[in-house]
């Protein structure tokens, strides 16, 4: 739309679109609003060509991209998405840090102490866990959801939390601030459709074997299905090397910022799987244009229920904190 188009030639538009079979999605940014439409191809008497003549329109763009809502081109100053009241993808950094999952009271208190002294502005820990062996131990669930909620309330952060199950989401929900989809549920396609149903912000990570733009397309089922709050996360993928856990790739951060408007955060913790990478990485990370970082921050490591070999401790985590100052400054940002 032109940059001063009124409402009556945005709904306008909306109707004229809708009547010509195709949903749209209204994305309102700073300078002007644009009217993305989504459906098939029907021909030339569906085109929506002729509506560049309609009052208030600019012009008719085809996305060429595969990810239509996703892609950058429909919003070029990038999207900013707030968490309880957290922004995420806005000048600030984001960092999300707490641990693995909740395993107790005093476990998940200790982190939430933690990770607010060092400065992270969310509160994490899993309570649904998707583990590899069905005999691991598989997070508190609904338990562990309440005490991740209470922690946060306590030391005043929102909190993120892993959504495994469609049939969880209203719980989930309930308790928690942002839902994450881990790797595992990357291309969940029907999870990932319901969670466009859900009001609450998606911090969607990278699936192990997920191609960049199948992980735009899996963005794309969450932002047409109605939820345009969706933030990706970049945690390392699998390769040949097994020194580490997986290898974490930053190419995805600057390709990603030029491919999509959704803020791109990093989790060199379960990128790397060991603790004392998990500081140099995430430096490379905001130097390579991150918007935030998930890091996992327990209390006693060694202890750790899931995950301890790369989680840090508070201290540790603060000294992080601490190193990113400058390097924040360096790229424009700040903590
Ligand atoms: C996690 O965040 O604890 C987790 C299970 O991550 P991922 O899905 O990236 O393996
Ligand atoms: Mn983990």
């Amino acid at each position: 739309m032109k940059a001063h188009a009124s409402d009556d030639d945005i709904a306008n538009v909306v109707r004229m679109v809708e009547a010509l079979a195709y949903r749209a999605h209204i994305i309102a940014g700073v300078e002007r609003t644009v009217v993305a439409c989504v459906g098939e191809e029907r021909g030339e008497a569906h085109s929506l060509q002729h509506l560049e003549s309609v009052s208030g329109v600019e012009r008719v763009m085809p996305v060429l991209r595969s990810f239509k809502l996703a892609s950058r081109e429909v919003r070029p100053e990038g999207s900013r998405i707030i968490v309880g009241g957290v922004e995420i993808g806005g000048p600030r950094l984001t960092v999300i840090a707490g641990p693995c999952a909740v395993e107790s009271a005093d476990q998940v208190n200790g982190a939430a102490d933690g990770v607010k002294l060092g400065g992270a502005h969310l509160l994490r820990g899993g309570a649904y866990k998707p583990r590899t062996s069905p005999y691991s131990f598989q997070g508190m669930e609904d338990e562990g959801l309440i005490l991740l909620e209470e922690a946060g309330r306590r030391v005043g952060l929102p909190v993120v939390t892993e959504i495994m199950d469609a049939h969880d989401i209203d719980e989930v929900a309930e308790h928690a601030d942002m839902l994450q989809v881990g790797a595992r549920n990357s291309q969940n396609f029907s999870l990932l459709r319901r969670l466009g149903k859900c009001r609450k912000p998606i911090l969607l990570k990278r699936g192990m074997s997920t191609r960049l733009e199948e992980f735009l397309m899996a963005a794309e089922y969450i932002l047409s299905a109605g939820n345009p709050n969706v933030v990706l996360c970049e945690r390392g993928i699998r390769t040949f090397e097994t020194a580490t856990r997986n290898t974490l790739d930053l190419n995805a951060v600057p390709l990603l910022k030029e491919w999509t408007h959704l803020p791109v955060i990093v989790d060199p913790s379960h990128g790397t799987g060991i603790w004392s990478l998990v500081a140099p990485m995430a430096l490379a990370s905001i130097a390579a244009g991150a918007d935030g970082l998930l890091i996992e921050v327990h209390p006693d490591p060694r202890a750790a229920l899931s995950d301890g070999p790369q989680q840090l401790k508070p201290a540790r985590f603060a000294q992080l904190m601490k190193s990113l100052e400058p390097l924040a400054a360096a790229v424009g940002r700040t903590l």
